[in-house]
């Protein structure tokens, strides 16, 4: 039998430890922002730190240069901390990635050192997840059968509120290009067919399909090509559409051949034709899984820190954590930095405040806790493979 007490109170020890490693890594990141799938100073940095611990590093796993899996151990349960480090154009580090990065590694340092792979029987994966802003580089690892042997996941995101995690929204974007027929739009229109025409049916058409969906959709779009000249009539015009649902199985079955099936009748009736494509891929929602949600709820109690549970958050969010809840139970915590909002130069900052990096120490904390309770009580993970299949057979 694991003695929990006693291992969590050393885990929080251990982690206290960390602080210098946890500022250090969020202040490099910090200075150092890259874009997606370009984190080579980020991933070089937390793969150096992790093999000086001990663990066995594979790089540019999932055909990503800078993905890693970084492991100790050789048993199941497999327990892994993500990190993201990719960080925005113009703001750097204005989601706060550099923050979950920081996370991932004190949690999976402190867990691979307090509690043995050997005599607990489990291995501790740190994972580096890059480009969550741009391809959605969890995405990608879930196609690429990255979680296929990871037995429960966690992964803590910075904001404004300590939360056991929100919903996240299933999105899938849209990509409508009409071919038509060039000619002088002043000496021979009749002899043009007019995408342009197309488009802008289409475009009216698909925002007025809100009126017979769920209230629980979003597609808003841009025409991104609308012709050249006002004398020819357009050959080609295009438009993207940002497609959101609160469920994935909606936005397959129900959302997206609605819009194609629109788009192709706008095709027929003007003589066009249609191109249908996605240029984005499907962002599944976040699926729950409340035993882990309980767990986490119970070590930020444990903590100190008081959470709301009402966790339904703001409508419309979208992350690429949500492909790796339908692949193994996993969680996305939420912890408070500040006031500041995401996706701002502020919010950088924020990172790297006092409040940030103990807001981190916090959080990888209460991953840690929740770590040890799954690998303690062995029986949920089961329980959550079981919730999971019977949401994939669905
Ligand atoms: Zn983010």
């Amino acid at each position: 039998m694991m003695d929990v007490e006693n291992l969590g109170r050393k885990l929080v020890e251990k982690i206290e430890s960390l602080s210098p490693m946890v500022e250090n890594v969020a202040r490099s990141l910090y200075e150092h922002p890259e874009l997606g799938l370009e984190e080579v100073f980020a991933c070089r940095k937390l793969v150096d730190i992790l093999e000086r611990q001990g663990f066995w590093v594979e790089r540019g796993i999932a055909g990503m240069k800078t993905a890693f899996r970084a492991a100790k151990g050789r048993e199941r349960p497999v327990v892994a901390f993500m990190a993201e480090y990719d960080a925005l154009p113009e703001i750097g580090h204005g989601c706060g990635h550099n923050l979950i990065a920081s996370v991932a590694l004190a949690a999976g340092i402190a867990c691979s050192e307090v509690i043995s792979p050997e005599e607990a029987q489990v291995t501790w994966v740190v994972l580096g997840t890059p480009a969550e802003e741009t391809i959605g580089g969890k995405i990608v690892m879930a196609e690429a059968g990255v979680f296929d042997d990871i037995d429960v996941a966690f992964i803590a995101h910075p904001g404004q509120r300590n939360s056991v995690g929100g919903a996240s929204w299933a999105s899938w974007p849209v990509e409508i290009t009409f071919h038509g027929q060039a000619s002088h739009a002043g000496a021979n229109p009749q002899g043009g067919v007019n995408a342009l025409d197309a488009l802008v049916q289409a475009y009216i058409g698909i925002r007025n399909l809100r009126n017979s969906l769920d209230d629980s959709v979003r597609i808003p779009g841009v025409i991104t090509h609308g012709g050249d000249a006002p004398n020819v009539v357009p050959d080609k015009t295009t438009a993207r559409f940002s497609i959101r649902a609160k469920s994935s199985k909606y936005l397959e079955e129900v959302l997206i051949p609605r819009i194609r099936t629109f788009a192709e009748g706008i095709a027929r009736a003007t003589g066009t034709t249609l191109e249908f494509s996605h240029y984005e891929p499907l962002f599944r929602e976040t699926l729950k899984y409340p035993q882990l949600q309980d767990i986490v709820e119970r070590n930020w109690r444990r903590l100190g820190v008081e959470i709301s549970r009402d966790d339904a958050g703001p409508g419309g969010g979208v992350t690429d954590v949500g492909a790796v809840t339908w692949r193994t139970p996993a969680i996305q915590i939420g912890f408070r930095i500040g006031d500041v909002r995401g996706h701002t130069r502020e919010f950088a900052q924020a990172t790297v405040s006092e409040t940030g990096i103990q807001g981190a120490l916090v959080a990888a904390k209460v991953l840690a806790l929740s770590a040890l309770d799954v690998v303690a009580e062995r029986g949920i993970i089961e329980e959550m493979k079981r919730q999971l299949s019977a949401v994939q057979n669905r």
